[in-house]
């Protein structure tokens, strides 16, 4: 099957000047195809985020392409850019609470695309806004209230109601339960996978907690530090991680203990993620990893095929394989 959106070496640093460079994308490659979706997760810092926005031209790419529909996108979008690919590609943010303007009223948040990116008529758009807030679960008179009279799981709602408007093919979750209540979450999941399924959607799905990746995602992708280091199918990755990175992400993500239904201790992840300014050769996990050997010092691992499952096959960068 070819792939909706193909990213080839796709790489972002940031300047910081003073010969500081923050490698916060570092050659990622990746194909997502139509109607999949494909959960990334890693620690905070790791790159989720700007990978997500550099996918959707919300940033520069420093190096590397990426493929819509075998069409190549530019590696700086100017205004007529975003006026072009927003109808197709949509990010939904993560925090319900920042991401909404609160002098703008629900129903001019969810219009605003349509309002910049389409020449439809007033009318249209307001019958439009009605029956998403109505799909998303909210009520289709509240248009003139403002986003601090929600809660935050009401505000997501208005937050993915603003993305989907668009009726794009390709969206980027990043964390979008993250900042709500244990309790919302898996409301809020509940209703992007029916979304996910009625609109035929196509999903980066980030996230922290890797139990409810494992849950929507039809793929797994791990990040470290500006690199990917793990893919393959959610539940072989979550069940059988091979990268020790993964491994440890893994074990320190609560999980109820089928046979106990406890929670099983979460195993410490050791040490703190490093700073990724100026990263050198080397496997970047090497200094935390418990499985460290000497060739992880100097040299970069390569992503191999170590496990092939008919079309879906697990790719790791790691000198154990
Ligand atoms: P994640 O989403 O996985 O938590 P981010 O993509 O937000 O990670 O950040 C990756 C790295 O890039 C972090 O070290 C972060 O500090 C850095 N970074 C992100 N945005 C910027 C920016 N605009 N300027 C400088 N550094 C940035
Ligand atoms: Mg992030």
């Amino acid at each position: 099957m070819s792939a909706l959106v193909e990213i080839r070496g796709l790489t972002r640093h940031f300047d910081l000047g003073r010969n500081q460079i923050v490698h916060a994308v570092d050659d990622v490659s990746l194909d997502i195809a139509p109607r999949e979706i494909v959960g990334l997760v890693g620690e905070s810092g790791s790159g989720k985020s700007t990978l997500g926005k550099t996918m959707l031209g919300l940033h520069d790419k420093t190096a590397g392409e990426v493929v819509y529909k075998g069409e190549t996108l530019p590696q700086r979008y100017a205004a007529a850019d975003f006026q072009r690919y927003a109808r197709a590609m949509q990010m939904i943010f993560q925090d319900p609470y920042s991401s909404l303007n609160p002098r703008m009223t629900v129903g001019e948040i969810v219009a605003e695309g349509l309002r910049l990116h389409t020449d439809l008529a007033s009318h249209d758009i307001r019958d439009r806004v009605s029956e998403w807030l109505e799909r998303v679960g909210l009520n289709a008179g509240h248009t003139s209230r403002y986003p601090h009279e929600f809660s935050g799981g009401q505000r997501q709602r208005i937050g993915i109601a603003r993305a989907l408007i668009m009726e794009p093919e390709f969206v980027v979750c990043d964390e979008p339960i993250s900042a709500l209540d244990v309790s919302v979450q898996a409301q809020v999941v509940n209703l992007l996978g029916e979304l996910k399924e009625s609109l035929g959607l196509t999903m980066l799905f980030i996230a922290h907690d890797l139990s409810m990746v494992r849950y929507i995602s039809d793929r797994m992708a791990v990040m470290y530090l500006g690199s990917l280091i793990e893919l393959g199918p959610a539940n072989r990755v979550f069940f059988h991680p091979k990268h020790p990175y993964t491994e440890m992400l893994v074990g320190s993500n609560p999980e109820p203990d089928p046979a106990t239904e406890r929670n099983r201790p979460p195993t410490a992840i050791r040490g703190e993620i490093p700073s990724p300014v100026n990263v050198g050769a080397g496997c970047r996990f090497a200094n935390r990893c418990p499985k460290v050997m000497d060739v992880c010092r100097g040299e970069t691992p390569e992503l191999r095929v170590v496990e092939d499952e008919g079309n879906a096959e697990r790719i790791v960068a790691c000198h154990l394989y």
